[in-house]
C-alpha cells in the first residue's frame, strides 16, 4: 500500500503510468536529464489511490520536514485555495 508520507512529494508514493518510474524516483522527461515536474498522470493516479485510501474528504499537507494525513481536509494531493 503507498505511503503518502514516506516521500518528498506525495506523487511519488506510486508509480509513473506516463515514464514507468517505481514509487519513490523522481519522473523523466525525454527533454532533458533532469525533470523538475512530475508527470500528469503520476498527480492523478496518487490523487486516486490517495482518495482511495483515506477518503475523498481527506488531504495532505506540508509538516515540518514531512506530510501529515488530515481526514477531512478535503484538497485531495493538490493544494486548494477556493472553498476556505
Ligand atoms: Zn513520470
Amino acid at each position: 500500500m503507498p505511503d503518502f508520507r514516506a516521500h518528498r512529494h506525495p506523487v511519488l508514493a506510486v508509480r509513473c503510468p506516463d515514464c514507468g518510474k517505481a514509487p519513490g524516483l523522481w519522473c523523466i522527461r525525454r527533454s532533458g536529464p533532469r525533470a523538475n515536474e512530475l508527470h500528469l498522470s503520476r498527480r492523478a493516479e496518487a490523487d486516486s489511490v490517495f482518495a482511495e485510501q483515506h477518503g475523498p474528504e481527506a488531504s495532505i499537507e506540508r509538516d515540518g520536514d514531512g506530510w501529515t494525513i488530515n481526514p477531512h481536509g478535503r484538497a485531495g494531493i493538490r493544494p486548494q485555495a477556493e472553498d476556505a
